[in-house]
């Protein structure tokens, strides 16, 4: 069997103002997360850790700021290309596991949304809680999560290749 792993990291600052996407939904808070995209990092943990898996280098090569069309470039279209991207090269996502970092707002009852909202995105309509890990914890309010001004995220994935070589 032809596995591969991939691991991804993201972190992005609160500010006032804006809308908070996480997860491929937007939730209502009274900050969002700054970014030339809309910020949603885990969106963009779950994609650097499959480009990373599939050998294919980091998000910043195949979603350059310097790209127009990457500008306010949403979490769900980042999903969607990234797997075509993995998929088109013979890649099948055998098990993803997010974690989101946030002193507030509380994520749990947008967890549901999320997933469902994460896995149409990566169009693997077969993907459920069982092979798509979801979690949510604080930073115990320490640095600059645990103050509430930046959220992070972090994703391990497992892929399965095709052939010898993947
Ligand atoms: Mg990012």
């Amino acid at each position: 069997m032809n596995l591969r792993i991939g691991h991804g990291y993201d972190i992005h600052r609160l500010e006032a103002g804006r809308p908070l996407f996480l997860g491929c939904v937007e939730i209502p808070f009274d900050r969002g997360l700054l970014g030339h995209s809309d910020g949603d990092v885990a969106a963009h943990a779950l994609a650097d850790a499959l480009l990373g898996a599939a050998g294919f280098g980091d998000l910043g090569r195949h979603f350059p700021e310097s790209d127009p069309t990457t500008r306010g470039m949403s979490g769900t279209r980042l999903l969607e290309e990234t797997s075509r991207k993995i998929q088109a090269a013979g890649f099948a996502i055998v098990h993803a596991d997010v974690t989101i970092v946030a002193e507030a707002p509380r994520l749990s009852p947008h967890r549901d949304a999320m997933l469902a909202a994460i896995t149409t995105a990566l169009g693997v309509g077969a993907l459920d809680s069982k092979v798509l890990g979801l979690k949510a914890r604080t930073n115990e309010g320490l640095d600059a999560i645990g103050e509430g001004r930046a959220i992070a995220a972090y994703a391990v994935v497992l892929l399965r290749g095709r052939g010898a070589l993947g």
